[in-house]
């Protein structure tokens, strides 16, 4: 037997084996694109996931919400490609790696630089997929062939391609810098690796002899053990109580060096004491004063934070345990003064929560103002656009204020800075390629620098180097600038920020690779062109269903993949593209994707209520029409020959013409939606039309002339629904992949005419088969079932009874309506027979009205007068408010000026409406004898 669909639905098999036949199918690989432009190109760049990753739900939402947009485009006929890949992630991955070395009882210095490399890589090779095959799992529609690793051979040739081209333009330099400093990881960390929080500490107050006096300087500091590393006092230059110490030294106690009192910004004359301890290569502030006065610059501690040999009796001292000491000490020989309750500013690493320690060393940094200035300006006019928009202004105020970036890390997995050392002259070359002699003695005794780079560097390059830069590849040109860039807020400025710095320098003439013939583009056409991405979608945070946001120590994190395997991905897929609401976090709820099994439930039902008949009805029932392959479209790339609403359903029933319109409708909404990234009004707009109107009314409203003995007619009733049917898929696909794949086959006996659902036409709207008449009918014929079904409930009418009623219907056309749809009416509200009567039942007891009709149900039952009232009276003030509001509107200036005429007219019917009800209502009250 054909079009077979089990009985129950699992969506677990399904899903898995549709994730591997699009895989292995290569459905998703982008062709190589032909010469030439192309109109219509959609491409995405999907943040690659840190190969130490597990996938969670920051992630699924954020995939769910690209596959959705790409899909979309792909089924719209573009030529689209989602580019995937992976992070070499360095202090993740080294960390990992380390802690397995431990477990061995090893150590990373032990093994040596090359052969702890090696070890990543098998690690890399035995563990780095697991976010990969997560990812199949969400059915993530990524472009499998074009997959990278950050640390393949290409991208780190275009790594020290990029290295080598900003030293050569004076942008890299090397420095000696205060860095945020790990003493855990061993590395400096950047300033948004550090997090910071305000703790209860103490303040010391110490005093420093002055030299040749009996004066003595008090300075107050939260970290005493640095002042073993001062190299002078600093007061003011207007603070009188220090003129006369000017030019004169102290004693640094503890290590008795007399160190000069300065006179420098640095000390606030309100501040304290006004005097304060100056230490080079402690403090980043302490290091500027020391470059105005030339101090030297003491490294009292080495790269873990433990006291060296510059600190005297302290060396070898952790630094807390030198505080200690060194606080007994001063306190011993009458140097402290104090000690006082304080909030001290603490920053932590943000991977390992360790202290961090502000430390001067040697690092690599890009001066970074040319490359902000571009990034600044493409966004400020426009050439990037961030949603919800708010997300601007961020970006812009950190740009207006960003510093030099430093590049270095102390790391031995990752890319490895280019620039070699001859131990002979000292001479620094900086290569694409290892120099095998230096280039100005010729010694071959060369040293490579031992830092790597930050991750940042090579990722935030990687919109041009995934796809072939520095090549001019076919890719490159027709890809770039990548359509859109879907991510979350923790990384606007890690990588959002640095892709845009990156992009607008190196896709910017003469950087960008030029083909032979081209015209050399406008400045405004060139950094238009330049950015790496159109768009930022900026995605929110998914939190529990308390709206807590999900933490470890908490204990409600939310394993995306226990959720499928529960509910099936296409209904977790659902529930988060429902919630994603622009700039609203979702809390998330398995209950509501437990809704949304049963919506897949639900069009499983269909499916298979609509195969039986299929099968029932014979061999000359197929889809009406020949399936446009949206990929065969972006050849011609012309709007007109996408097919246009539900070409082959020929309406002849009042119900076909409603649904056709509403089919329409929903149409334009959903695409309307996917335009602008309101992935819970698309969402939830399938839902409204494909359970509320296709399964709840239609399939019912057609069951007479599908089951009835005209053939002809259950045939074309018959192909209408399948014909319909299988666009409301298309229409459902980008949100609910499997399910719909899975049925669309089944439709087409497993021999469909494209390889995928994935591959058809996106339905579009037809305004010519929107039908407002239809729409006003069938909604009255809607209201009249349920008014006689909520009566029959309520006078609890067993369900084999069938009850007769009268109708009063206002105008000629609405009782006309209603006469020609009796049967409908009869059988779905189980009603006997139809009496029309030619006046109003409103006062009737018992009886029903809206503005178009009033209905009594005829079966003997009292009626409860109290029960009677209350409700009525709850209709009385749905109907007051309804009325207020809809005044207020129509008297409204600016909504009469905006608003469309036929919304203003619709509107106007609807007060109208309503002051028939009020007035139906109230009258009926009265005769009940109501309040
Ligand atoms: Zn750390
Ligand atoms: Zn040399």
């Amino acid at each position: 037997m054909p079009h077979e669909l089990p009985k129950a639905y699992e969506p677990g098999a399904i899903e898995m084996r549709w994730a591997e036949y699009w895989k292995n199918e290569h459905l998703f690989d982008a062709p190589t694109p032909p010469e030439g432009r192309h109109a219509r190109t959609f491409s995405l760049l999907l943040p690659p996931p840190n190969v130490t990753g597990r996938l969670h739900m920051g992630h699924m939402l954020n995939q769910t919400q690209m596959d959705i947009i790409i899909r979309w485009h792909r089924m719209m006929g573009d030529l689209t490609l989602w580019l995937p890949g992976t992070d070499h992630a360095g202090i993740a991955t080294q960390m990992m790696v380390e802690r397995q070395l431990r477990t061995e009882g090893k150590s990373r210095q032990e093994l040596g630089r090359e052969e702890f490399v090696l070890r990543v890589w098998c690690w890399k090779k035995q563990y780095g997929g697991a976010i990969l095959e997560q990812m199949e799992r969400l059915g993530a529609s990524v472009d499998w062939h074009r997959l990278y690793f950050t640390m393949d051979d290409d991208l780190s040739h275009a790594v020290r391609e990029a290295f080598v081209r900003l030293y050569e333009q004076g942008l890299i330099y090397r420095g000696n810098y205060i860095v945020n400093w790990c003493p855990d990881c061993g590395t400096a960390v950047s300033d948004l690796e550090v997090k910071h929080e305000d703790v209860p500490g103490k303040l010391y107050e110490i005093r420093y002899p002055v030299v040749g006096s009996k004066e003595f300087i008090t300075v107050a500091t939260t970290r005493p053990e640095t002042m073993l590393g001062d190299t002078a006092i600093a007061v003011n230059a207007q603070d009188e109580r220090y003129k006369h110490l000017h030019g004169k030294h102290v004693i640094l106690p503890l290590m008795n060096r007399e160190i000069p009192i300065i006179t420098d910004e640095l000390a606030n004359p309100e501040f304290g004491t006004g005097a304060v301890k100056v230490t080079p290569a402690h403090d980043p502030n302490d290091f500027q004063a020391g470059l105005r006065h030339n101090l030297p610059q003491i490294t009292v501690m080495d790269e873990r934070a433990h006291m060296n040999n510059n600190a005297g009796p302290y060396a070898g001292l952790e630094r807390f345990k030198a505080r200690e000491r060194v606080i007994a000490d001063l306190e011993a020989q009458g140097f402290l003064v104090a000690v006082k309750d304080y909030t001290i500013p603490l920053g932590r690493c943000d991977r390992s929560g360790t202290i961090i320690e502000p430390r001067l060393s040697e690092q690599w940094f890009i001066k970074i103002e040319p490359l902000a200035k571009r990034a600044i300006e493409v966004v400020e006019k426009g050439y990037i656009r961030f949603t919800p928009d708010n997300y601007k202004q961020i970006y812009l105020n950190w740009m207006y204020n960003i510093h030099d970036w430093c590049i270095s890390r102390q790391l031995w997995w990752g890319h490895r800075i280019p620039v070699w050392r001859c131990a002979d002259c000292k001479e620094v070359i900086v290569a694409r390629e290892a120099p095998t002699k230096c280039t100005k003695c010729g010694s071959a005794n060369l040293v490579q620098d031992t830092d790597v780079l930050d991750t940042w560097f090579s990722s935030g390059l990687l919109p041009f180097t995934a796809l072939g830069w520095p090549e001019a590849t076919r890719d490159l040109e027709t890809f770039y600038p990548t359509s859109l860039l879907i991510t979350g807020f923790d990384i606007l400025f890690f990588w959002v920020a640095r892709m845009i710095m990156f992009g607008c320098w190196f896709m910017m003439p003469p950087e960008k690779p030029m083909r032979e013939g081209e015209k050399p583009e406008s400045h405004e056409e060139a950094l238009h062109n330049s950015v790496p991405f159109r768009e930022v979608y900026i995605h929110a945070l998914v939190r529990d269903a308390e709206r807590q946001k999900m933490s470890k120590t908490k204990g409600n994190v939310l394993d995306p993949i226990e959720v499928i395997e529960q509910y099936g991905t296409d209904a977790t897929r659902f529930t988060l593209a429902a919630m994603a609401a622009p700039g609203t976090d979702i809390a998330f709820n398995p209950s509501r994707t437990e809704g949304y099994r049963n919506f897949a439930n639900k069009i499983w039902n269909a499916a298979r209520f609509l195969f039986m008949n299929l099968d029932r009805l014979g061999e000359d029932v197929n889809v009406a029409w020949t399936l446009l392959s949206a990929k065969s479209e972006h050849s011609t790339s012309s709007e007109s020959s996408h097919p246009k609403g539900v070409p082959g359903f020929h309406a002849t029933t009042l119900e076909d013409c409603w649904i056709l319109s509403r089919f329409n409708r929903a149409t334009a909404d959903v695409n309307d939606a996917l335009l602008t990234y309101r992935f819970h009004e698309a969402a939830n707009r399938i839902y409204d039309f494909f359970w509320g109107e296709l399964c709840d009314w239609y399939l019912e409203l057609i069951k007479p002339r599908l089951m009835g003995n005209d053939a002809a007619a259950a045939r074309q009733a018959c192909t209408n629904l399948l014909t319909l049917f299988e666009a409301s898929l298309r229409l459902l696909h980008p949100v609910m992949p499997f399910i719909t794949e899975e049925i669309w086959h089944a439709i087409y006996d497993g021999k469909p005419p494209l390889k995928s659902i994935a591959l058809a036409a996106y339905p579009q709207s037809d305004d010519k088969q929107i039908d407002l008449a239809s729409e006003t009918h069938m909604a009255v014929l809607q209201d009249l079932i349920v008014s006689i079904r909520n009566v029959r409930a309520e006078l609890k009418v067993e369900n084999k009874v069938k009850v007769p009623i009268q109708l009063y219907a206002h105008e000629p056309e609405i009782r006309k309506v209603i006469e020609e749809n009796q049967g409908a009416v009869e059988r779905q509200a189980n009603v006997e027979r139809i009496e029309f009567v030619n006046a109003s039942l409103a006062k009737l007891p018992g009886a029903r009205h809206t503005a178009r009709f009033d209905v009594h149900v005829v079966y003997e039952q009292k009626i409860d007068v109290a029960a009677e009232c209350e409700r009525l009276r709850k209709e009385l003030e749905k109907i007051e408010k309804a009325l207020v509001t809809g005044r207020e509107r129509l008297g409204n200036e600016t909504f009469l000026s905006k608003a469309p005429a036929n919304v203003v007219e619709g509107l106007r019917k609807q007060v109208q409406g309503n002051e028939i009800l009020l007035e139906k209502t109230k009258s009926k009250m009265q005769e009940l004898g109501c309040e």
